[in-house]
């Protein structure tokens, strides 16, 4: 179809760092429990390969101890606030700024403790996740025998449903890493009803206006694959939901991790733009200029 000269052209211009930077909202803290680094080197790196913009947005607190090995307790969320305003201030020193999140695990039954957590700082943005179905923390590789309980049909559907949950609660600015499902090699089936929840999941996340997270962390697990998809980022492209991109960095060398793979696959799609926040309020950066 296109002439050799015009494929010459092509990948000259695709190759390397064909889109500008954008930012990486997605990365994490030692308060964890599982990762490395302090918010100085993730803002270091950042500007070591040329970033103008990062946001810190590390797992929240779960009320009742739930989860607590993988996560900050509340108690340590003004030591965490105060960290990011000394990693904004060193940012803001060196160009780049560092915008304040939270990665929130929703769950339907923890609504008035998430609402109650996001009304106590003046967060840039707030990320939402889905990491457990019931009490089953899917994505935990411990947790992997419990697939022996679920049809791939019934995990997929029952995931799409919480995360369509997550954005109808009007809570999250940012739906992150939305086929998670898959980072131990369960793909998304090819089957109607899953078909069908993705579509009402999609459909959620555009009505209550949030970002989808286009992530390069699936490329470092077992599934070795963008989160989400391509067939999903076409999807969502094509019904006008806007991006968000996230390196999900757990250690300092993570941080912008395949983004020019990222934006490429999102101009595949026709998307030219990619979200930015601040005080909560979404713009929309061109990422071919
Ligand atoms: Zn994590
Ligand atoms: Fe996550
Ligand atoms: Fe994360
Ligand atoms: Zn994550």
């Amino acid at each position: 179809m296109f002439s050799p000269l015009f494929s010459v052209m092509f990948c000259r211009y695709h190759w390397p760092m064909m889109f500008s930077a954008v930012p990486d909202y997605h990365m994490h803290t030692p308060r964890c429990n599982h990762a490395t680094g302090s918010m100085r080197d993730y803002a270091d790196v950042a500007i070591r390969h040329g970033l103008r913009e990062i946001g810190i947005s590390d797992h929240s607190p779960m009320p009742d101890g739930f989860d607590a090995e993988w996560r900050m307790q509340s108690d340590e969320l003004d030591n965490y606030w105060q960290e990011l305003e000394t990693t904004r201030n060193y940012g803001k020193e060196r160009g780049l700024k560092v915008r304040r999140a939270l990665e929130i695990d929703f769950r339907s039954d923890q609504l008035a403790y998430t609402r109650s957590l996001i009304a106590q700082y003046p967060w840039d943005y707030v990320t939402g996740s889905v990491h457990y179905l019931g009490d089953w923390g899917f994505d935990n590789p411990d947790a992997r025998q419990e697939w022996e309980h679920w049809s791939l049909q019934d995990a997929w559907v029952a995931y799409f449903d919480a995360v369509a949950a997550s954005a109808e609660s009007g809570l999250f600015d940012i739906i992150a890493h939305p086929d998670l499902m898959k980072k131990h090699g369960h793909c998304q089936p090819d089957d109607a009803q899953v078909e069908a929840a993705e579509t009402r999941m999609l459909t959620a996340i555009r009505d209550a206006g949030c970002c989808l997270e286009i992530s390069s962390a699936g490329l470092r697990k077992p599934v070795a694959e963008i989160y989400p998809r391509a067939a999903m980022i076409e999807h969502a492209a094509a019904m006008g939901i806007p991006f968000a991109y996230g390196s999900d960095a757990h250690a300092p060398q993570d941080v912008g991790h395949a983004m020019q793979d990222c934006l490429a696959c999102l101009h595949r799609c026709g998307v030219r733009h990619i979200a930015c926040f601040e005080q909560r309020q979404r713009t929309m950066m061109d990422f071919t200029r």
